[in-house]
């Protein structure tokens, strides 16, 4: 069986839990369902800066060997662009990133997920 690639990354049910700091839930057209953490979209934040940052590629978020203090991420706000991403206002003043749902539905952090791409490394 395989699915179109439309259907994966095509939401149809997205909740951005702002006041309580639960993060984001998106139901997909394929059936799947991810649960995103605000810290975790902070670390995995698309925008040119953070590229910049944490070099090319995504970082592995638990490779940070320093205890360093870090505030919880949070968001302040979330706003949908266009139909095809979500931006995020971040309590630590970032808000350029702007999530497309395809690049979302790659990094869902869920089990089934992570074992799919384990072979990156
Ligand atoms: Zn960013
Ligand atoms: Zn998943």
């Amino acid at each position: 069986m395989s699915l179109p690639v439309d259907a994966r990354t095509k939401p149809i049910d997205v909740k951005v839990h702002v006041s309580t700091g639960a993060g984001m839930d998106i139901a997909w057209a394929d059936g799947h369902h991810s649960h995103y953490d605000f810290g975790y979209l902070r670390d995995h934040c698309p925008c040119a800066l953070c590229n910049e940052e944490h070099g090319h590629g995504p970082q592995p978020a638990a490779a940070n060997p320093l205890p360093l203090y870090k505030p919880r991420a949070g968001a302040r706000a979330a706003s949908a662009v266009g139909h095809y991403a979500v931006q995020f206002d971040f309590n630590d003043g970032h808000s350029t990133g702007i999530f497309s749902f395809e690049y979302l539905r790659q990094i869902c952090p869920c089990d089934d997920c992570r074992r799919g791409e384990s072979a990156a490394g």
